[in-house]
């Protein structure tokens, strides 16, 4: 199979589903259509074999994992995902390889609703770079900057199993049960699209988890140029994490990227109609802290001794 016949075969066969593509696949460039009153969001992202995923991982989980990264940025603006595209850089054309790799993809876009319209195919060592566009009403995206002195901060959901499955990636007396619930989370993680709308009309400041929550948490602390004072026990602690590290495990869930949920801030005057509005949608979301005018992160435990907070999580160079 050729690379042409390959592009066809694997990517153009996946059907496009929405009536807004006005060319995908097979030409110079793809075209979308851009409702009046709605801007577009572009956002990419490369996942490198040995340092986003390994080698020897199911093509399919790798497909449908770098799919799911990309969606959560754009979750993370308040903006509905839309299209991709997708850059392969694969060793060789593998047809066994490809086959569950496009089965991946495939399957991630038919759940979120979103359409491949286009891409590249080069040699070299493995890596996937998808380009995501979204769309959001004009002037409405959330972005990280934004957050104010006495906004709430949120999270989306309980963090630190992704993390927690590389830490016990080898380690063979973990029961298979506690392997399998955790490399699920690690492997397809849920990117918060369900929270789309709650976030456009009552958020401040919004980012993704993927370095972890200190990390992401002090980005959007230096965008908005605030600083934020956690509660140790409001954490959402992912529940394994207390039963493999015990005192440890808030660390890791402070520090553990991987996890796709959302940080975001809020006036605290709406907070009670917020978590009403999210347990009502089935998403509940966990206040953890307030953003400070005084820069930095600080954390207070129960006895309300207020520790400074050193951002830690994942960076690359
Ligand atoms: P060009 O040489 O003009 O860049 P290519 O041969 O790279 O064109 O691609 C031909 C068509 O196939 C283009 O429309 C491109 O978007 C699409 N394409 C190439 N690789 C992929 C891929 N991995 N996934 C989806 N579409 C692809
Ligand atoms: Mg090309």
């Amino acid at each position: 199979m050729d690379e042409f016949t390959l592009i066809d075969h694997f990517f153009k066969a996946i059907p496009l589903r929405r009536q807004d593509v006005l060319l995908g696949i097979g030409d110079d460039a793809a075209s979308v259509q851009v409702p009046p009153g709605y801007e577009l969001l572009v956002s990419t992202d490369t996942l490198v074999s040995g340092i986003h995923f390994l080698p020897d991982w199911n093509p399919y989980d790798i497909a449908f994992r770098s799919l799911m990264v990309n969606i959560s940025d754009m979750a993370a603006m308040a903006a509905e995902p839309c299209w991709v595209t997708l850059a392969l850089t694969l060793p060789e054309l593998n047809q066994s390889w490809l086959e569950p790799f496009a089965k991946g993809l495939g399957d991630g876009l038919q759940q979120y609703h979103i359409d491949l319209i286009g891409g590249d195919i080069t040699q070299g060592p493995l890596a996937i770079n998808l380009t995501i566009l979204g769309l959001a009403p004009k002037g409405r995206l959330i972005k990280r900057e934004g957050a104010k002195p006495g906004d709430v901060i949120l999270v989306s959901g309980p963090l630190g199993a992704a993390a927690l499955a590389i830490q016990l990636l080898s380690d063979k007396t973990v029961p298979v049960k506690d392997r399998e619930e955790l490399m699920a989370k690690l492997l397809a993680p849920k990117p918060r699209t369900d929270l789309i709308h709650l976030l456009r009309t009552q958020a401040t400041a919004a980012i993704d988890i993927s370095d972890g929550l200190s990390a992401d948490l002090n980005h959007l602390c230096v965008a908005g140029r605030v600083g934020a004072c956690l509660t140790k026990e409001a954490i959402p602690v992912y529940p394994l994490l207390n039963k493999y590290l015990k005192d440890k495990a808030v660390d890791l869930a402070l520090t553990g990227g991987d996890d796709y949920e959302l940080c975001f801030t809020l006036p605290a005057k709406q907070l009670d109609s917020f978590m009403q509005a999210a347990s009502l949608a089935n998403s509940p979301c966990y206040p953890i802290g307030f953003i400070e005018k005084d820069k930095g992160l600080r954390i207070k435990s129960a006895n309300n001794i207020c520790e400074t907070l050193i951002p830690t999580g994942y960076t690359h160079f």
